[in-house]
């Protein structure tokens, strides 16, 4: 690990808070940077200086809170950038009959899939959608997620996706995460659409899209590009109306076969390609050529017990930035913690420790577009960082079953988690 104090860097005149005897990994351009027996500062809602605690002036200036740290590492809070996080209705049938070999036919029989969710998303009422989906935040707070991105996705009409984005309204303002919305009309085609994809098209296209946009509740559109949701053709015409709206665009790409969705999304701009397990080399160099953010998710490939894993060595050469994320959703990767997927990169896809955690904070930032203000450690950069009872970062991707977190502080402010 290198050390690299700031200690050229003036400590400020004016600080909110000082964290004291702590080990810092800043990752900034997702590396540790590591620091031992080091202070941060905090003003506002931004870190004002980061350095060895024996460079701290004494007296320190105007007397601010200080917090000792026991030696425990502060990292930056976990930026979760692929979540479908508001839904009703359980699958967890439908886990226990694929668990006993059942079929995709058997379980849509039996009312599973992803039309069970929109069915149960459409019939429930925002306050149950933000009831549901505030026991989901609330758990991912506890879990150090300071930055979450939340998907529409399960509502498949006008009505019910602007549901989903008005829940996705409260969350923001009942929870401390930064959280961004991003509108998925083109999900899947709804069942009313069977057979005339075309059509439910031109519906996100002429109808959504422009009401989205009018109603200011999303950020960013994402778009399910694959054989069984849309096709790549149909991806650019969502895609095209988007940014003509000034929508960031982003892909569920190269999950389960390779539709070359990717070297669109790149061509066209797109902050993220999410899942890429069938991505091909031209898929990975067009990415590369844009600065397009690879988001892995191995909670979803581990769910669904697929066996080909996303092209990891190809990224790293081409320096392809690599993000992590939950996916969390009901159907695929019911996992409510980044912990789980920091060992889940590192085992399944080969990602090394350090690459992980540059997932979960500075390349997850990056894949939202935030990398200015989240995602690492530095000074001016947003107040969100965790500390940790860890005797290095690695163990937060070798542990599983247990979440050693002392203090989340978010905007510079220690948060009070509950249970
Ligand atoms: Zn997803």
């Amino acid at each position: 690990m290198t050390i690299v104090p700031e200690n050229d860097t003036p400590f400020p005149e004016n600080v909110d808070r000082l964290f004291t005897d702590c080990r810092v990994a800043t990752m900034v351009s997702g590396r540790y940077n590591s620091m031992e027996n080091a202070a941060l500062a905090v003003a506002g809602d931004k870190i004002t200086w980061i350095g060895p605690k024996n460079a701290l002036p004494d007296p320190l200036p105007g007397n601010p809170p200080v917090t000792d740290c026991n030696n425990h590492w502060i990292l930056p809070g976990f930026v979760d950038c692929h979540t479908h996080l508001i839904w009703a209705g359980s699958r967890a049938k439908e886990f226990e009959i694929r668990l006993a070999g059942a079929s995709y036919a058997d379980i849509a029989t039996a009312g599973g899939g992803i039309f069970s969710t929109v069915k149960a998303t459409r019939a429930a009422d925002e306050d149950m959608l933000f009831n549901l989906a505030s026991r989901r935040m609330a758990h991912f707070l506890n879990q150090g997620i300071t930055t979450v991105e939340i998907k529409s996705g399960y509502g498949l009409d006008l009505k019910s996706e602007l549901k989903m984005l008005a829940v996705v309204g409260r969350l923001q303002q009942a929870f401390p995460p930064h959280i961004e919305a991003t509108f998925l009309g083109a999900h899947a085609v709804p069942l009313e659409f069977t057979g005339r994809s075309d059509d439910y098209v031109r519906q996100v296209v002429d109808v959504m899209l422009p009401e989205v946009k009018r109603q200011g509740i999303a950020t960013a559109v994402d778009v399910f590009c694959e054989t069984i949701a849309f096709s790549r053709a149909q991806t650019r015409q969502v895609f095209e109306k988007a940014k003509e709206l000034g929508f960031a665009v982003k892909l569920h790409a190269e999950q389960l076969s390779d539709s070359n969705g990717t070297a669109l999304a790149a061509e066209m701009g797109a902050l993220s390609c999410d899942h890429l397990e069938y991505l091909s080399e031209h898929g990975a160099k067009k990415m590369a050529d844009h600065g397009t953010v690879a988001v892995l998710l191995p909670g979803a490939f581990h769910y669904l017990k697929e066996t080909r894993v996303p092209p990891v060595e190809t990224f790293r050469q081409l320096a392809v930035p690599m993000a992590v994320a939950t996916d969390l959703n009901p159907g695929s990767s019911p996992v409510f913690s980044m912990l789980p997927v920091l060992n889940m990169a590192c085992l399944l896809f080969g990602l090394t420790c350090e690459q992980a955690l540059a997932g979960a904070t500075f390349h997850g930032a990056a894949a939202l577009g935030l990398a200015d203000r989240k995602g690492s450690l530095a000074r001016g950069k947003d107040a969100d960082f965790v500390i940790w009872d860890v005797d290095t970062p690695a163990d937060l991707c070798y542990f599983t079953g247990i979440t050693p977190l002392k203090q989340v502080v978010i905007g510079g402010k220690p948060i009070r988690l509950e249970n």
